[in-house]
């Protein structure tokens, strides 16, 4: 990173430049950070997207040095790395996340792409990700937008434009390319995000010791903490899951979630799913129950052991869980019957993990 006096004045904004200057004394240091191998610098973008960085420095230590480079990832077994993404939910991430691999080898001989376009061809990468990784690894001339962007720049400027709308996005990407610095555009995205994480945060920001206090027009018209502005409200459904935990003569069955729906290639336990919350003998009439456990003889359902509200971004999960021991082997069709102690081998949902948490402290003999 250079400092301000070695920047040229002409190519080089006042903002572009304090924000250099400021980085230098204070960004965190991250094994993604300072490096040009574009391979883990995806990978880090992808982790952090959704993801405190905190969370996310033990994933990402993980997952590279399981997968070194762009080839070994291509290679990998799926389930592999749906386990490894265990706990960081978003899945669709992992997903795409080798798909996009995938993609380098047959596209590109196993080569990084080096080019924005290319680049941003690849699946699960967007405008901001292509442009993060284009000026980390090859110093091209793309400006990133993300939530800390919208917030720094709706601040120091003012802008009331909500930031969810096209002509929001319009304006702050046409902004974020005018303040670029051309000549270390890697470096300047860095200082731009590292910014708006650590100094000009959502709550409360530290405007007494900003260094654009002087020019920042939300601190100067007391509008800090209503901007940015966002338009939509995002519709939250809500779903009801009532999941059994099946055993029969030490074997338990999961399957795996297929189709567009939330948790794909995830793995989960027999789920009925309903319209509203039912209580057990509602779910015990239902027709998937019945498919479910045909020829099973005599089944014992513990009562409701675990229940749980999991809220993801579109979707409020009300979670309930059931152990259930059946005298037969029921039919269990589309699921996989697997050793019950073989379990904790196949990746599933947060939602699921908290539920076999919680059966391992109180019901240990059953895991
Ligand atoms: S003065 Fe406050 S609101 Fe303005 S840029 Fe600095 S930290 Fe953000």
């Amino acid at each position: 990173m250079r400092r301000k006096e070695e920047l040229s004045n002409e190519a080089v904004s006042p903002l572009a430049a304090d924000l250099h200057d400021w980085y230098a004394r204070n960004h965190r240091v991250l094994p993604w950070r300072g490096i040009t191998d574009a391979y883990r610098i995806w990978i880090s973008e992808i982790i952090l997207q959704q993801t405190r960085v905190v969370q996310g420095y033990e994933y990402y230590n993980r997952f590279v040095s399981r997968f070194p480079d762009v080839r070994a990832l291509a290679a990998a077994d799926d389930d592999e790395v749906m386990k490894l993404w265990q706990g960081l939910g978003y899945y669709s991430r992992a997903r795409n996340l080798l798909a996009a691999a995938r993609q380098v080898v047959e596209r590109f001989g196993g080569e990084f792409p080096r080019s924005y376009d290319d680049i941003r061809s690849l699946p699960g990468i967007g405008d901001y990700t292509a442009a993060a990784i284009a000026s980390f690894a090859y110093g091209l001339p793309h400006a990133v937008v993300d939530g800390n962007v919208y917030r720094v720049l709706s601040r120091i400027y003012g802008i009331d434009t909500p930031i969810d709308t096209t002509e929001g996005k319009k304006l702050f990407a046409a902004l974020a390319d005018e303040l670029l610095d051309r000549q270390d555009p890697g470096g300047y995205n860095q200082a731009m995000m590292e910014f708006g994480a650590l100094y000009c945060v959502p709550r409360s920001p530290q405007c007494g010791g900003c260094i654009f206090a002087d020019r920042c027009m939300a601190l100067a018209t007391g509008r800090v903490e209503e901007l940015p502005v966002k338009q939509g409200r995002t519709v939250v459904k809500p779903r009801y899951f009532n999941y059994f935990y099946v055993r029969h003569e030490g074997y338990t069955w999961v399957r795996r979630r297929e189709g567009r729906d939330i948790w794909r290639n995830l793995y989960e336990l027999p789920l009925v799913e309903t319209a509203e919350e039912q209580p057990l003998d509602a779910l015990q009439q239902s027709e998937v129950w019945g498919e479910l456990f045909a020829g099973a003889g005599r089944v014992s359902v513990s009562a409701q052991v675990y229940s749980c509200k999991h809220v993801l971004s579109h979707r409020v999960i009300h979670a309930r869980f059931y152990v259930v021991e059946t005298e037969q082997k029921p039919a269990m069709p589309g699921y996989l019957r697997i050793e019950a102690g073989a379990i904790g081998d196949y990746a599933v949902s947060r939602l699921t993990e908290g539920f076999f948490e919680k059966m391992s402290m109180n019901y240990p003999s059953l895991f």
